[in-house]
């Protein structure tokens, strides 16, 4: 897809996105969704690519096409159904934000599914599809709260609200049911609670297909899987672990560079970057890395996180600036630390590793941000993938 950084002018910062291993990501997910299928029909993949892919880029998208034909897709909102329709891809597609009601029509021209929860919500969708066509069948999924609190009602309130929806709207048509977990990745019995909640409600509705499990449910709780017609995961195909114990079935896809431009021998006393919140006890070697918080590069790392070059991991001393870090590199050998070395960011180099929730738990956040929070701006190269 995109040239190497090494046929292509140097760049400064990038994302690598490695074909191999989301390939190995996508095979060992829809293993364990056969696996945990127990025999019966196996749910298809809704491949949550919502937020430009967690930040990796809709590049991916045609590789995702390639090892799983029947791929369903999952945006969060119209824009993203747009982008996603104008670079021609036609898989089914499920909206997991609420479309607006000025939306609709165009959100079921691209054929994308909306969420509703409510009978106002199906009577404003009937609307949209009356104006698009006598016989417009609108398509959509309905979403109960068993739990998560940010989108539908609770069971008894839903049942009787998509009773209603059944009985009155013709030309809606609920083709899938789910609900979302609040802590699938930590706290397995409120996630059984809630899998208890969708499955009476959902034996109302026999012969609606359903949905229920992201990542850390389809690994952890084979029942959200069983007999489920989809599943929806995101972090896990991107190699993040939704629990620290999975990494070791995952492989992150995504590698975060940058170069070093200058390196000196510092003195004792030698103060650091803005603020001088860090000043040498002893001689160090510095390295200065481009790369800063204007390319998405979390201030808060400022002190806190490493870089590896040369394979060895080097602190960050002092503040993350605009568009340049500088690491204590006194421990890389010497051949390697050279004006133009790849420092990593984030992912692997030789033996060392920084993980997305290294860095998440160090910034204070979760490894979903991390990625996310790559600029749009930040080069993609995508390596390993057909051309
Ligand atoms: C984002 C999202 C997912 C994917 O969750 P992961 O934890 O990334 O697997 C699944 N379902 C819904 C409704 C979502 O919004």
């Amino acid at each position: 897809m995109s040239a190497s950084p090494r046929t292509a002018p140097p760049l400064r910062t990038w994302l690598e996105i490695d074909g191999a291993a989301l390939r190995k990501n996508v095979a060992f997910l829809r293993a364990t969704v056969k696996r945990h299928a127990r025999g019966g029909a196996v749910p298809q993949i809704i491949a949550m690519v919502k937020s430009n892919a967690y930040g990796h880029g809709n590049a991916i998208v045609p590789e995702l096409l390639r090892r799983i034909p029947d791929a369903v897709f999952g945006l969060a909102d119209l824009d993203e159904l747009r982008a996603f329709r104008a670079a021609g891809w036609t898989a089914p597609v499920f909206l997991s934000s609420p479309v607006l009601p000025e939306e609709l029509e165009e959100a079921l021209t691209l054929r994308g599914w909306p969420v509703l929860s409510t009978r106002a919500e199906a009577a404003i969708l009937a609307k949209a599809a009356r104006k698009l066509g006598e016989n417009v069948i609108a398509e959509a999924h309905f979403k109960v709260d068993t739990g998560m609190g940010r989108l539908g009602l609770p069971p008894a309130e839903a049942a009787r609200e998509l009773d209603a929806i059944l009985k009155k709207h013709p030309n809606v048509r609920i083709v899938g049911l789910l609900t979302h977990f609040a802590r699938s990745d930590d706290d397995d019995g409120l996630t059984r609670r809630q899998l208890a909640l969708f499955t009476a409600f959902r034996k109302q509705f026999p012969g609606i297909p359903w949905h229920a499990a992201n990542s850390a449910a389809l690994l952890h709780h084979p029942r959200a899987v069983a007999g489920a017609a989809w599943v929806r995961p995101g972090l896990a195909l991107y190699g993040l672990p939704p629990r620290p114990g999975d990494a070791r079935h995952l492989h992150p896809i995504l590698t975060w560079k940058a170069r070093v431009t200058f390196v000196r021998k510092a003195a004792a006393g030698t103060t650091v970057s803005y603020g001088a919140t860090y000043r040498l006890s002893r001689p160090q070697t510095l390295a200065t890395v481009s790369v800063g918080y204007g390319d998405t590069y979390p201030r808060i790392l400022s002190n806190r996180a490493s870089v590896l070059i040369g394979g060895v991991r080097c602190p960050i001393r002092g503040r993350v600036t605009m568009d340049q870090i500088v690491v204590d590199a006194s421990r890389v050998p010497a051949g390697k630390l050279r004006a133009g070395a790849e420092a990593v960011l984030l992912g692997k180099q030789g033996k060392e590793e920084i993980t997305a929730d290294e860095l998440a738990k160090l910034a204070g956040t979760i490894s979903y941000e991390i990625v996310t929070g790559t600029s749009l701006k930040l080069p993609r190269v995508y390596r390993n993938f057909p051309s």
